[in-house]
């Protein structure tokens, strides 16, 4: 199956800034309303949001095997279900269909009035309905900074870390697209020297550096993926900002794991990069030592490179940015990840989604959260407005960007930012 649209030399009618996230060898998928209340599945390229939909029932997507719906949904999900083939064809029509020297629709005023909006006319919606979520625990940097602050500085990684992606299961009811405030979450925590908890809003909250894979229906119960055919079950990627309490979760995570500190909010970029848009930017990654048991084995290239940046922005001021990292630091990869999901038979469906886990570089500007910027709270970040963070202010704007770039082409994730509100007025 041939892969044109991710050919660089492409160019579209459309006028695209340079240096978008969204020229037309990107073609990611999400679902956003009009301002006439239209849901549909959309693309976007350069600052134009397309409607799917439309271009379905135009018959621009004549000759490839669709349900007659497929775009006017609310979700990816079905779409997604159709398999890599499918995703593949779409893709390259889309690319058609804006290619600089095709004219049907570029000469076609009423039909481009009903397909094309202004981004900023649009608002994103979540692109899936997200069944199961998973959180993986990948960076060995981030395992690292976390299990000397929390444990012991000697010992920082235990013993299953280098033979395991290790992960847990999380909430999916409150994932939300980009632009979705969130408030302060309130919680049991142990204060400093105390042998009683005691309850109240959080005093650090923090973000999580990720980004999450979304698959395809990947297999049958009982059923593994292997590690080698895990990528063609995996539809595209976002940005994740895995919203966490740090006190809350000091005091709850022993022995089962996380609970509340993180199923209070995790916020995704609202557009799915498509695997097949990011496969010129495949790269090594880490050397893994030991080497893992066979069925985590594998050979090639199968890390991405992605640059993440992440930015705060105060109320009323200008955001500073407090990490620049990147997706090929991560020590196990998704195809690790998703094999070792289902090897015991676990069943993975459309529209499931599986974050990285932090993604903390080598360096200390590059770690994925303030636990780790900040080092526990020891080492305040000093903000471009004169002010000074260790975890979260009130009202903050959370801002992570990611994007993929060669001397031909870049391919990005647009953003996902939101803002944290102060700890909704309840009475216990
Ligand atoms: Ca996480």
């Amino acid at each position: 199956m041939p892969n044109f649209a991710n050919d660089p030399s492409r160019k579209s009618w459309l006028e695209i800034k340079k240096d978008s996230d969204f020229p037309i060898q990107n073609i990611p998928f999400g679902v956003f309303i009009t301002k006439e209340d239209v849901i549909t599945i959309g693309t976007r390229i350069g600052d134009y949001a397309i409607d799917m939909g439309a271009l379905q029932q135009l018959g621009y997507f004549e000759g490839i095997e669709l349900t007659d719906d497929m775009f006017m949904q609310d979700t990816l999900n079905d779409f997604i279900s159709d398999g890599r083939k499918t995703w593949r064809l779409v893709r390259n029509r889309l690319s058609d269909i804006f290619l600089d020297t095709n004219p049907k629709l570029r000469d076609n005023e009423s039909h481009k009035n009903i397909v094309i909006f202004n981004i900023s006319d649009v608002e994103m919606l979540l692109p899936v309905q997200i069944g199961d979520y998973t959180d993986f625990y990948s960076s060995k940097e981030h395992a690292t900074n976390v299990g000397k602050m929390f444990r012991d500085p000697e010992n920082a990684l235990l013993p299953n870390w280098l033979h395991i992606p290790v992960g847990y299961h999380g909430r999916s009811s409150t994932i939300v697209p980009s632009g979705i405030p969130v408030h302060r979450p309130y919680g049991q925590t142990l204060p400093n020297g105390e042998t009683q908890p005691v309850f109240g809003p959080s005093r650090l909250v923090d973000f999580e550096l990720e980004t999450a894979f979304i698959t395809t229906d990947a297999n049958i119960m009982g059923e593994p993926v292997s590690v080698e055919n895990a990528e063609e079950c995996i539809f595209g990627m976002v940005l994740f900002n895995d919203w966490s309490a740090r006190d809350i979760q000091k005091w709850e995570y022993v022995p089962l794991g996380p609970f509340l500190a993180k199923n209070f909010a995790s916020s995704i970029s609202p557009w799915i990069v498509t695997l097949d848009a990011l496969l010129p930017f495949k790269c090594e990654s880490p050397v893994q030592d030991p080497e893992p048991l066979p069925y985590l084995r594998q050979t090639g290239k199968h890390a991405y490179d992605i640059n993440l940046q992440v930015a705060i922005q105060p109320e009323n001021a200008e955001e500073t940015i407090v990490s620049n990292s990147n997706f090929k630091y991560m020590y196990w990869t998704m195809s690790q990840q998703l094999a070792h999901h289902t090897i015991n038979g676990c069943r993975v469906n459309s529209g499931d989604m599986m974050g990285s886990g932090t993604i903390s570089g080598p360096t200390p500007d590059s770690f994925g959260s303030m636990l780790e910027l900040s080092w526990g709270g020891q080492k305040p970040l000093k903000m471009n407005d004169g002010s000074e963070r260790k975890f979260i202010n009130d009202n903050d704007t959370v801002i992570i960007r990611g994007y993929c770039q060669n001397d031909q082409v870049r391919i990005g994730f647009g953003e996902v930012s939101s803002k944290l509100l102060p700890a909704i007025e309840m009475k216990f």
